[in-house]
């Protein structure tokens, strides 16, 4: 993509070279005698000229190029996913608020951010479509109200689909935003009555005020912190203030922060097995926080509220440091050692940290780096392409190996498995609950095997819980499978004992 914008600067270079050495030219010819001859003068003035409809000519190209660029976006984008992928791009988002702003000759008023729903119910109803359904009425609205109505200019706004939430950058005073935010509550119970839509709706919204001494990043995440604050406290809108991370922290967050310090949170371990050797191949971490209140907690009690406050970047680096130093232990002890892979949230895609803090724990605890894979979502390769790219390349290069998570859930692009040089993508278990039952879901699978094998990508079956579905997975010509079928997620110790003495392995031996 930038290859258009490298030689659109080359072109500009050139011909600024063309034109200054046909000013020098005329110059020579204007005060040295010996070379004042007409052809002389001649040829300086056609190279001005050339160098002056070059210049024209690379500027072009370059305009030309840019907007090639952010039209194969949406091609791209539109051909593989739903129509409210038309607005799951942050990159174009940012990419339109800058030239608003450059537009506007200053930046933007308010951050609007939505949910038609409260995000455990959207998440809930992915699984048979009708969020997806709904969000591309609403994306549909977004584009008609904003984008071609008589009411409101279209150089006002800039909107895209971000981690789950709508999100409008706006250039209009707050009675405004408030207006829209009216309609938008007002036409999205309309879409889910006249569409007839199964989905308990009551949109939330969160409104934050562009500050100058804030990133737009840091907005955003205003907007998002005070949307959640309206689904927590069951207001319809909420305006962003800085006491909101308060009231949210002094409650549930809180309780987490105090859960992290106090050691609360545990590792566990699932095993993966490995069809055609018919032995146990890794396992994947997952976190637990073992409440001394609550008992033993899976991590939809707390990673939402983890992601909103920040607390998942800690989290995630906890459970990576566990991993390291489990791993350096099983080694010591000269047990079985397999390799474990580990889920990062997007958040770690945003810090230019991550890669070195990833190192240092690596170098502390000695473990060798191909021990371990990195587990990313589709959300996440997607929200942040360039710089998830980057990262991932790099870790890469270190000997990491590189999992994409929950493929299939929602936003699949096929382009991202390429472009970011996965070395395994296990589909996701909405897909394994279909394939006794549900046709469409068996061939979704056998389809995205087969793509992943022609790409050379080791397949991960991810929720398998019946003897039948690793049956149709065998034909299939799955690679590994990870589900309760062959274990729950473990802590450490009877992980080690599972691998060590399991019905799995001995019985396949035994054949
Ligand atoms: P995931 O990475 O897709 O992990 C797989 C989830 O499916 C796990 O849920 C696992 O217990 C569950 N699972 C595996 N096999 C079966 C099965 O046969 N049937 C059923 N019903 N479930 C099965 P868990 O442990 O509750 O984790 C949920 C999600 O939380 C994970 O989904 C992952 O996205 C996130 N997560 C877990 N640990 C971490 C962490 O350390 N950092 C971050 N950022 N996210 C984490
Ligand atoms: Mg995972
Ligand atoms: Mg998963």
């Amino acid at each position: 993509m930038y290859k258009q914008k490298r030689t659109a600067r080359a072109l500009f270079i050139v011909f600024i070279i063309f034109t200054a050495l046909g000013l020098a030219s005329i110059v020579l010819y204007q005060f040295i005698p010996f070379v004042k001859d007409y052809p002389f003068f001649t040829l300086g003035s056609a190279m001005i000229t050339c160098g002056y409809a070059g210049i024209a000519f690379a500027n072009l190209y370059k305009l030309i190029s840019f907007d090639e660029q952010i039209r194969s976006l949406y091609i791209e984008n539109r051909y593989n996913l739903s129509r409210e992928s038309l607005f799951f791009n942050y990159q174009l988002f940012e990419k339109r608020i800058n030239k608003l702003i450059k537009l506007h000759k200053k930046q933007g008023t308010y951050i609007i951010s939505f949910t038609a729903s409260k995000r455990t119910v959207m998440r809930n109803l992915y699984r048979n479509g009708t969020i997806t359904q709904l969000n591309g009425f609403i994306s549909d609205y977004l584009n008609e109200l904003l984008g071609h109505s008589k009411d409101y200019n279209p150089n006002d706004f800039a909107y895209c689909y971000y981690h789950g939430q709508f999100v409008i950058y706006s250039f209009v005073p707050l009675n405004k935003v408030q207006d829209i935010i009216l309609t938008i509550q007002k036409e999205i119970y309309a879409i889910v009555a006249r569409n007839d839509l199964k989905v308990y709706t009551i949109p939330y919204f969160g409104v934050a005020d562009v500050r100058q001494d804030l990133s737009l990043f840091e907005v955003l995440d205003n907007a998002l912190t005070a949307r959640d604050y309206s689904e927590t406290h069951f207001e319809s809108e909420t305006f962003y203030s800085d006491d909101l991370r308060k009231d949210a922290s002094l409650s549930e967050v809180e309780e987490l922060r105090e859960a992290i310090q106090n050691n609360e949170l545990e590792v566990y371990y699932q095993p993966k097995f490995h069809l055609a050797t018919k032995k146990f191949v890794g396992c994947e971490a997952l976190v637990r926080w073992n409440s001394p209140r609550y008992g033993l907690l899976t991590p939809a009690r707390f990673l939402d509220k983890a992601e909103v406050s920040g607390l998942i970047h800690e989290i995630d680096m906890f459970v990576f440091k566990r991993v390291c130093e489990d791993l350096a232990s099983i080694r010591r002890k000269g047990d079985r050692m397999l390799p474990v892979s580990v889920n990062f949230s997007m958040y770690e895609f945003y810090s230019p940290d991550f890669f070195d803090n990833i190192l240092k724990t690596i170098n502390k605890t000695g473990v060798q780096t191909s021990l371990i894979q990195i587990e990313v979502t589709e959300t996440t390769a997607q929200a942040n392409p360039f710089m998830t790219t980057s990262i991932l390349k790099k870790l890469k290069e270190n000997g990491f190996r590189i999992l994409m998570d929950d493929f299939g859930l929602g936003f699949s692009n096929l382009g991202n498995l390429n472009r970011m040089e996965f070395d395994t993508v296990k589909i996701d278990k909405s897909f394994i609950d279909g394939l006794i039952t549900d046709a469409k879901s068996r061939e979704i699978v056998k389809f995205l095997i087969a793509l992943c094998k022609t790409n050379n990508m080791e397949v991960i079956a991810e929720g398998v819980d019946k003897i039948e579905q690793v049956e149709i997975l065998k034909k299939a010509k799955c690679d590994v499978i990870q589900g309760f079928f062959y274990s729950k997620p473990l802590p450490i110790r009877d992980y080690q004992d599972f691998l060590n003495n399991n019905p799995f392995e001995k019985k396949e031996e035994a054949e």
